[in-house]
């Protein structure tokens, strides 16, 4: 796969779903090789997804010092005490998971004057090892941060691997309806078509666009 292979597929299921130009494509490059993330600079993609602080902060500086518009998404869980970088690095935190969490970034938020756009983790299959609210805290959670005026653009799920995605994907839909939430971060490389037809307004696909990760 490639960058215009992945975007031509979106364009189909955004038309399918009649939802053309609603979804936004966040580049996944966890891991990846510089050039392989340089590459994809170069095809004009500007939508960044890390799942780590200290990565990301070791690879995107010089990046943002070379290309203009770069808009960086936290998609992975964060410490309190990487907040304050986190708020600094990213455009959007998607993992905004706990009351701890939202309480040190509303902190951070009046003292800075600034904070990127957020969204909340639910995890939808309320897996013990998984980050994310429980689906019942979670309406209670999205009041919670909004009291503190945190800017909660919408909800994030990372379905079990092997569960049917389209019912999760449901799921955060629907609990993002009924608290007036329009974002859906939603679908990754093998299923963002299911997401888009659900609604999803970012996906974050990864492998499908730079090749498989290598941990080695
Ligand atoms: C790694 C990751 C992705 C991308 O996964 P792919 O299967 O490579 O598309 C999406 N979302 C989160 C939260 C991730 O950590």
């Amino acid at each position: 796969m490639s960058l215009s292979a992945i975007q031509g597929r979106i364009a189909k299921a955004e038309e399918k779903a009649g939802r053309a130009g609603q979804t936004t494509l966040i580049a996944v490059s966890k891991v990846q090789p510089n050039d392989r993330v340089k590459a994809v600079l170069d095809e004009g993609h500007r939508i960044y997804g890390e799942n780590k602080v200290q990565e990301a902060a070791g690879k995107w500086p010089d990046f943002q010092a070379q290309y203009s518009d770069i808009d960086l998404h936290l998609i992975g869980p964060l410490q309190t005490n990487k907040a304050r970088q986190a708020m600094e690095l990213f455009d959007v935190i998607h993992s905004v998971d706990r009351p701890k969490l939202a309480k040190t970034l509303a902190r951070l938020a009046q003292e800075t004057g600034a904070c990127p756009d957020l969204f909340i983790q639910v995890n939808t299959g309320e897996e013990a090892q998984k980050a994310g609210i429980l689906p019942g805290e979670a309406d209670a959670f999205v009041g919670e941060c909004q009291s503190m005026e945190l800017p909660v653009k919408g909800l994030m799920c990372l379905p079990p691997v092997d569960e049917e995605a389209s019912l999760h994907f449901a799921l955060l839909a629907k609990i993002a309806a009924r608290n007036g939430l329009s974002g859906l971060s939603m679908g990754m490389s093998g299923d963002f078509e299911k997401a888009t037809a659900l609604g999803a307004t970012h996906i974050r696909v990864g492998s499908a666009i730079f090749g498989e990760r290598d941990y080695g």
